[in-house]
């Protein structure tokens, strides 16, 4: 599933394609992805400019000149392809339609842009640009984890009381905005705090570490991805995937990175979903 910094990368691989250009023709090949397709939505996309695109936590944001924004989510299995243009160091022809491309861009001038989603866990809407902010995706969202808004007090303010694990808690998106399951595994490991702790009983020292923690990993893997889109990896034109080397997410039994740390990295299960960690240097 897309986190946080496979979506900037896929920001940044749209963005020299379709900012600036005008949709020749859109095409929605079906009526919803997991939830109904806006109405009308190829003729409203039809023909508008594309101003500029933004990231808000796992949405990327296409505002319109018309005065609307298509918001966009990969969902569990989403993938943008970009063809008839350069993407990186390289461009490549239109592929055969497949079975799952559901929204396809024309851009003036050539590109391409597939969105082909096999599970249609993906979404789309449009909406007014002035009041996107408050659209139900966005409205209840906290803070950007690499914006300003995003501080030390704002964190110690939040955790302050809470008796939830300190691993749901960074996984609330009222608390901090799009941080996923791999993130925060990373994050706790790197912060040394065990995945289990009750966040409101973490001591205010440690709870201030984790905002420059949090931004360093997310900010090494759109690094990453940065440099993937450049990489032959991206040689299909597909956009939002790549190798990641992390510390503990996905290593249950090997043993951990921490230099004289012998111990195997665990894995227990919280709320339904994966946590990984090392028993030695988490706690
Ligand atoms: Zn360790």
């Amino acid at each position: 599933m897309p986190e946080l910094p496979e979506v900037e990368t896929v920001r940044r691989g749209l963005e020299p394609v379709m900012t600036g250009a005008v949709i020749a023709r859109a095409q929605v090949n079906r009526p919803d992805l997991r939830w109904p397709l806006p109405e009308n939505m190829a003729d409203r996309l039809t023909g508008q400019r594309v101003l500029g695109l933004r990231r808000r936590s796992k949405y990327i944001l296409c505002d319109l000149d018309g005065g609307e924004t298509l918001l966009i989510h990969l969902g569990m299995s989403g993938r943008m392809l970009i063809s008839g243009a350069q993407v990186g160091a390289f461009a490549h022809p239109h592929p055969a339609p497949e079975k799952h491309d559901h929204v396809v861009l024309d851009m003036e001038g050539g590109a391409r842009i597939t969105f082909n989603d096999a599970r249609r866990f993906g979404a789309m809407d449009l909406a007014a640009t002035a009041g996107v902010d408050a659209h139900k995706w966005l409205a209840g969202l906290g803070p950007e984890p690499l914006g300003n808004a995003f501080s030390e007090d704002h964190l110690v303010e939040r955790f302050r009381g809470r008796k939830m694990p300190v691993k749901s808690a960074l996984l609330d998106q009222k608390i901090v905005a799009g941080l996923g399951n791999i993130y925060v595994c990373e994050t706790l490991f790197r912060a040394g705090i065990h995945p289990a702790r009750q966040a409101g009983a973490i001591s205010e020292r440690r709870v201030r570490s984790m905002v420059p923690i949090i931004r360093q990993v997310l900010e090494e893997a759109i690094a990453a991805g940065g440099s993937s889109l450049k990489d032959f990896r991206q040689a299909d034109g597909e956009l939002g995937y790549f190798q990641h080397n992390f510390d503990v997410y996905g290593r249950e039994g090997m043993t951990c990175k921490t230099t004289g740390c012998e111990a195997e990295i665990r894995r227990i299960v919280q709320s339904g979903r994966s946590s990984f960690y090392c028993p030695t240097c988490q706690r």
